[in-house]
C-alpha cells in the first residue's frame, strides 16, 4: 500500500495548499522535507496554468535506497490528460512505487518523468504536488471539525462549497445527520466515522482541492454494499475531468478504465482494457480471478 506512514499520507494530500493551510500541515511538510531525499530545484519552474494532466515516464528506473532489486525496472509510459488508468499487479510489483515518483516522494535513479511536458525535476514543488491529488487507502483525517478537515483541500472554502463537495462526494447526508453538522468534532473525543465515511470525506477533501491528476489508492478492506456504492459514486464523480491512476481494487474501477497496466517485477509486463486482457494476459485473468473475482469479462 502507498504510504504507510500516516503523517507522509496526511501531508501528500495537502501539501499543494500547505502554504495557505494550518499549522499541522506545515509541520508535516517539515517532517516530509527532513525525511525526503530529493532535491528540490534551485530555481524551480512554475507550472503553467491550466494544468492539463499529460504525463509521461521515459524509461524509470528506481530502487529504494538499501535494496539491490529494482522497484520499478524501464517503465515506459504516456498518459493522455483526462485518461483514467488502472494499474493492477501482484504484491510488490511497483504500483505504490509508481505513485511516489509521480509525487516526487522519491526521484527516479534512471528515465524522466514530465507532466504537461515539463521535466517534474525542474517544477516548484508546490506546484507539482497542487496538481495532484492523493486519496490514500485509509484517508487520515486530523483532529478538528468535519470542515476543518474538508478545508485542507481549500483553505478558502465558504460553507456552500463544503455543502456542495459533500454532496458530490455522497458524504452530505451523514454529515448532516450529526446535530454539530459540519462542526462535528473528528478525532479524539470526536465522533468515529466508518471506513467508508473517512473515504467519502477523503472524497470531497479531494473534490475541494480540484486537481488535474488523481492518484487514487484504492481501499481492499471490504465496505458493505451500500457504502460501496456511496464510495464507487462518489468516486466516479470525482474522476470527471482529470487524470486519473489508480491503484485498482475494485471490478467496478477495471471494467470502467480507459486503460489497464499490468506491472510485475517493476515492469509493465500488458497493457489494454479489461476485456482484452482477460483475453491475452494469463497473469491478468490470473490477478482478475483474485482480487475481483471475474474469470470472464464483465459488461459495464
Ligand atoms: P502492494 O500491492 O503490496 O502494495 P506494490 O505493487 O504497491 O505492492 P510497491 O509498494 O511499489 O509494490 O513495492 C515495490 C518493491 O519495493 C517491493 O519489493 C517492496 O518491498 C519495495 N519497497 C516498497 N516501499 C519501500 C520502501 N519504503 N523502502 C524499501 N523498499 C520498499
Amino acid at each position: 500500500a502507498l504510504l504507510a506512514a500516516g503523517a507522509v499520507a496526511t501531508l501528500a494530500e495537502v501539501a499543494g495548499d500547505v502554504q495557505r493551510a494550518a499549522g499541522a500541515a506545515e509541520r508535516l511538510l517539515e517532517l516530509l522535507d527532513t525525511q525526503s531525499s530529493i532535491q528540490p530545484p534551485a530555481k524551480p519552474a512554475a507550472l503553467p496554468p491550466p494544468t492539463q494532466g499529460a504525463i509521461t515516464l521515459d524509461t524509470i528506473h528506481f530502487t529504494y535506497p538499501g535494496r539491490d532489486t529494482p522497484a520499478l525496472d524501464g517503465v515506459n509510459l504516456t498518459i493522455q490528460a483526462g485518461e483514467r488508468v488502472a494499474v493492477v499487479g501482484p504484491s510488490g510489483a511497483g504500483k505504490s512505487t509508481l505513485l511516489g515518483l509521480l509525487l516526487r516522494f522519491y526521484d527516479p535513479d534512471q528515465g524522466r518523468i514530465t507532466l504537461d511536458g515539463l521535466d517534474i525535476r525542474t517544477l516548484n514543488l508546490t506546484d507539482l504536488r497542487g496538481a495532484m491529488g492523493l486519496v490514500a487507502q485509509e484517508p487520515v483525517l486530523f483532529s478538528g471539525s468535519v470542515a476543518d478537515n474538508l478545508r485542507y483541500g481549500d483553505p478558502e472554502a465558504n460553507i456552500e462549497t463544503l455543502r456542495a463537495a459533500a454532496r458530490n462526494a455522497s458524504a452530505l447526508e451523514f454529515i448532516e445527520a450529526f446535530p454539530q453538522g459540519f462542526d462535528t468534532p473528528l478525532g479524539p473525543g470526536g465522533v468515529q466515522l466508518s471506513g467508508g465515511q473517512r473515504q467519502r470525506l477523503a472524497i470531497a477533501r479531494a473534490l475541494l482541492k480540484n486537481p488535474a491528476v488523481l492518484l487514487l489508492d484504492e481501499a481492499t478492506s471490504a465496505l458493505d454494499a451500500e457504502s460501496e456504492r456511496l464510495v464507487q459514486q462518489a468516486l466516479d464523480r470525482l474522476m470527471i475531468g482529470r487524470t486519473s491512476i489508480v491503484i485498482a481494487h475494485r471490478l467496478a474501477t477495471v471494467v470502467n478504465a480507459d486503460r489497464l497496466l499490468v506491472l510485475k517485477d517493476g515492469q509493465l509486463v500488458a497493457s489494454g482494457t479489461h476485456s482484452e486482457l482477460i483475453g491475452t494476459s494469463a497473469l491478468y485473468r490470473h490477478l482478475a480471478a483474485l482480487q475481483f473475482g471475474a474469470e470472464t469479462p464483465a459488461t459495464a
